[in-house]
């Protein structure tokens, strides 16, 4: 890996500077895409030491990781070609055949997907715990229990579970803790700063912040990110160069975009409250959100994701999506576009209706990726979209 000799405690500094290669490749001041499948035999003596594009290990992948591990505070860093790929991959590596997980309730769906219909065939098992309440997960700990999986913030509802809580618990337990932080990004929570063993990213999202790859990461102790590198590599989910490229480009802006999302996201989410035809936003930031508290414990920032729901319910939600100008209708986030989903029709279409009502879920829910838009232009956008739905449906 790359030499990570900038680590600076402010994250701007780090993102630009940390993983770069020394010396810089012909004087190159942007670390170059090295479009090589293989490399020369340089005398490795292990299979995965060998320098080969799928086993995660050329200096397109070396600058990417040690970056993210410079932002994560990590040991190390794994990128992987997708999310999925990092989530998969890692919970592979920490649970043998026979492994139990103990898994939050509301998940992302890939993930959901992924434990209901591929892991369990795998002859792993899970039980879902409710990440709000510590003193309930004694009693789901089996002697098969190897990890506990959380995600640092819940979709579509933007739930804070008791992060702090899942390190401690596992150590106790003597369980790898793992969280999905996608949401936050290292600029907002630093899961190895509470403990956590491993944490993963669908890069997609804030880490490469311009919705043209999709890629993954897995950051956290040596140890275990060398055992999910070598899963990954049997496995074969590596990210290509071109990409890796882009995803250190945007790891550059990742601290500037973020900043700047977290404070347009509350002014948006604060100035949806208080409109006469929104019944509930969901959002961190908001002193009316549930666990406000435990977030501004936990997090620098409350980050650029928000949802809510009109009193016109569905119909008005349709509505305000059709009439908004600036924000596109897309599933996916993190990127400089606000984008614009009702969950009920995209992420969470899997669901059963009646288990997603009851989860909080509605038909009319409406979540928002805050993207870099001037936030007044935003706010005016979202009045006249408004205006139409409410005049709709109330
Ligand atoms: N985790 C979260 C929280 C997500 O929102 C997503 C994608 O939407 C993923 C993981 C999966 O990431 P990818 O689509 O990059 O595989």
């Amino acid at each position: 890996m790359t030499d990570v000799k900038i680590r600076s405690k402010h994250l701007a500094t780090t993102a630009v500077h940390a993983g770069e290669p020394d010396p810089r490749v012909g004087g190159a001041v942007v670390a170059p895409i090295f479009q090589s499948a293989n490399f020369e035999y340089g005398g490795e003596s292990e299979y995965h030491a060998l320098r080969y594009l799928r086993l995660n290990n050329t200096p397109s992948h070396d600058v990417v990781a040690a970056k993210l591990a410079a932002l994560e505070g990590g040991e190390a860093a794994l990128i992987t070609a997708s999310g999925m790929a990092a989530i998969s991959t890692a919970l592979l590596a920490v649970l043998a055949p026979g492994g139990h997980l103990l898994v939050q309730g509301t998940l992302y769906g890939g993930t959901h997907d992924f434990l209901t219909a591929d892991l369990v065939n795998f002859g792993m098992t899970y039980t879902v715990i409710d990440v709000d309440d510590a003193t309930s997960w004694e009693e789901a700990v089996t002697p098969a229990t190897r990890a506990v999986y959380v995600e640092a913030m819940s979709n579509p509802l933007l739930e804070v579970g008791d992060l702090a809580a899942v390190p401690e618990f596992a150590r106790k337990h003597g369980l790898v803790s793992l969280i999905d932080s996608t949401f936050p990004s290292p600029v907002n929570f630093r899961p190895v700063e509470h403990g956590f063993d491993l944490v993963l990213h669908s890069a997609t999202k804030y880490l490469n912040g311009h919705s043209d790859i999709v890629a993954g990461a897995v950051v956290g102790r040596t140890d275990l990110v060398r055992e999910v590198r070598h899963r990954l590599n049997h496995l074969g989910g590596s990210l290509d160069p071109h990409a890796c490229f882009l995803l250190q480009r945007g790891l550059k802006t990742l601290p500037v975009r973020v900043a700047y999302q977290n404070e347009s996201a509350l002014r948006v989410a604060a100035w949806l409250e208080g409109h006469p035809v929104v019944a509930r936003v969901n959002y961190p930031g908001l002193a009316s959100h549930p666990r406000h508290a435990r977030a501004s414990e936990l997090f620098d920032g409350f980050g650029g994701m928000l949802s809510f729901e009109l009193k016109g319910g569905r119909p008005a939600a349709e509505r305000f999506i059709e009439q908004a100008v600036l924000p596109v209708s897309a599933p996916s986030l993190g990127g400089v576009e606000t984008l614009l989903t009702l969950p009920a029709t995209t992420s969470h279409l899997g669901m059963d209706p009646a288990e997603r009502r009851r989860a909080g879920i509605s038909d009319g829910l409406i979540r928002v990726s805050v993207g870099l838009e001037t936030t007044q232009d935003l706010i005016e956008d979202f009045e006249q979209a408004l205006d139409s739905a409410g005049a709709a449906g109330v």
